[in-house]
């Protein structure tokens, strides 16, 4: 064996992972033992409330994977709950390792975090690698080297550099054997964590690598009709993937490398997605004042929102009398998940509806969503409330009748999370109490009882909302 290094570290994140990873691939090609560890960090967890939040179970099941995948082979991971500034140096130093291997994380905390364990590592080799993303930071430039604020360009920039470089694969497969022998503790609870078991299994939701692949084979043979069904949350259009991308339970290459090798038009519809993706963690990076609270478009700071709680209460509740934006609120709420079309139509109603802003709405979503990420939360929200680059227009605002009528036309999706409204016809299930004022003897339902009175009159409110945005223009 002539490898350089003798023993080093690789610390999974985000990319809790064995294959196509690249910190994990550098790191076996280059080490003759390499201990793997993952830290439940506290500094993260002490700030989630809902000690049965599906994240830290989907991460825990995940981690469960990769122990039992490495123990299989004689290694282990060591798991650890603190914080890592002080653990990752302990562990370093237990394991006598030379060498520090990890995947880039870009957001806020993470980079401060990691940019203070690497200061205090002076004589340890540190090797980090972009790997949750396709292209980071400022790989991916206009003409004048600076950073896209559009999303076309940047996509065709981004696509023509992606069929000039091809797609790695970070294999780990081939150095399996530099994976350190040895035995750690076994699985760490969930209740030591401070943690409890969640609706996870219940709502079946596939967990780690092999939970990912199930996914990824099942929509594989569905992708050529992306295109086709991406917009109706009553049918299986979608991938339903995002939070193994935010896991990284699977390798963001192999799904873009799928995508552009079928070449078909669905399937470059899907890349497409994986291409915003990355446009918005670059937007995160080069634009770092949107981790501040702050819009991407500066004169959107001093919007006058009425921030009304009682209305902010009934969005979160799913008790707007809107069905679409009740029955989407009562998915997110039950499942950690909401369909795209539907997070784009519940964002706009709580902004331009109800004239809320749009921060409650993103931090709603941040301890709601199992796929919660904050690059492209960020970017959703700010796209919807018209701050974002390359956002809605401020004077475009949905309106949640057509919306609905339009991408739930049966009400498929409704009455699956509204099961009240299940009597309603397919034309009443979109705006049932303007049905009932019109007839309101024998209505199949009881307003107040089975469903409430919308809390708002969508014409009144757009008008409102036009206003807010005109007094604010420069
Ligand atoms: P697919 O349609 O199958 O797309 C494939 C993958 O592409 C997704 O898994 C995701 O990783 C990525 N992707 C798709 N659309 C977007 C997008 N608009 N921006 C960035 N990445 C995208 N996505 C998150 O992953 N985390 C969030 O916290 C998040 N918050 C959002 C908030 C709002 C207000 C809006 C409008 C969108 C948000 N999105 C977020 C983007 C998008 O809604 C989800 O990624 C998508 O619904 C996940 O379902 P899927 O995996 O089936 O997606």
């Amino acid at each position: 064996m002539n490898n350089s290094i003798i023993n080093s570290l690789v610390w999974l994140r985000r990319d809790i992972r064995l294959h196509d990873h690249a910190a994990l691939h550098h790191a076996l090609k280059k080490s003759n033992n390499v201990y793997c560890v993952f830290i439940f960090d506290s500094q993260i967890l002490d700030n989630l409330t809902n000690k049965k939040d599906m994240r830290v179970e989907f991460i825990w099941e995940s981690l469960k994977e990769i122990k039992d995948e490495l123990r299989k082979i004689g290694s282990d991971i060591h798991i650890q709950h603190g914080n890592p500034v002080d653990l990752i140096p302990k562990i370093i130093r237990n394991y006598n390792c030379e060498a520090l291997f990890f995947n880039k994380d870009y957001e806020q905390y993470a980079i401060n975090r990691d940019e203070l364990i690497c200061q205090n590592l002076n004589d340890i080799d540190i090797n980090s690698y972009k790997d949750s993303v396709l292209y980071e930071n400022k790989e991916i430039l206009s003409q004048s080297d600076k950073p896209y604020t559009v999303f076309s360009p940047y996509k065709n920039n981004h696509l023509k550099k992606l069929a000039e470089d091809g797609i790695p694969i970070y294999e780990c497969e081939k150095n399996k054997n530099n994976f350190a022998t040895f035995k750690d503790k076994d699985m760490i609870t969930l209740e030591s964590l401070g943690f409890a078991r969640s609706n996870l299994k219940s709502l079946n939701i596939p967990t780690g690598s092999n939970g990912g692949k199930q996914l990824l084979v099942d929509f594989d043979r569905r992708m050529d009709k992306y295109k086709q069904l991406r917009d109706y949350p009553g049918k299986k259009g979608v991938s339903y993937l995002s939070v193994h991308n935010r896991f990284g339970t699977l390798s963001i290459r192999e799904q873009a490398s799928i995508a552009y090798n079928k070449n078909t038009e669905g399937s470059l519809v899907w890349l497409n997605e994986l291409v915003w993706r990355d446009f918005y963690f670059q937007i995160t990076s080069n634009f770092p004042h949107v981790c501040d609270n702050k819009s991407f478009k500066p004169q959107y700071d001093n919007l006058n929102f009425e921030n009304n709680l009682e209305y902010f209460k009934a969005w979160t509740e799913a008790r707007t009398g809107f069905p679409i934006i009740d029955a989407a609120m009562n998915q997110l709420n039950h499942t950690g998940f909401m369909h795209n079309r539907l997070r784009m139509i519940v964002a706009s109603f709580l902004v331009k509806d109800l004239l809320i802003d749009w921060r409650w709405g993103e931090d709603y979503f941040a301890k709601k969503l199992i796929d919660f990420d904050f690059s492209a939360n960020n970017g959703g929200w700010q796209w919807a409330a018209s701050t974002g680059c390359d956002a809605q227009p401020w004077f475009r605002i949905f309106n949640p009748l057509l919306q609905s009528q339009k991408f739930d036309p049966e009400g498929i999706f409704i009455k699956k999370y509204l099961p009240s409204l299940e009597p309603l016809s397919n034309k009443e299930i979109h705006q049932p109490y303007d049905f009932y004022l019109k007839k309101p003897s024998n209505f199949p339902i009881i307003f107040g009882d089975d469903y409430p009175i919308p809390i708002v009159d969508h014409a009144e409110q757009r008008a409102k909302a036009l206003k807010m945005y005109e007094n604010t223009k420069l």
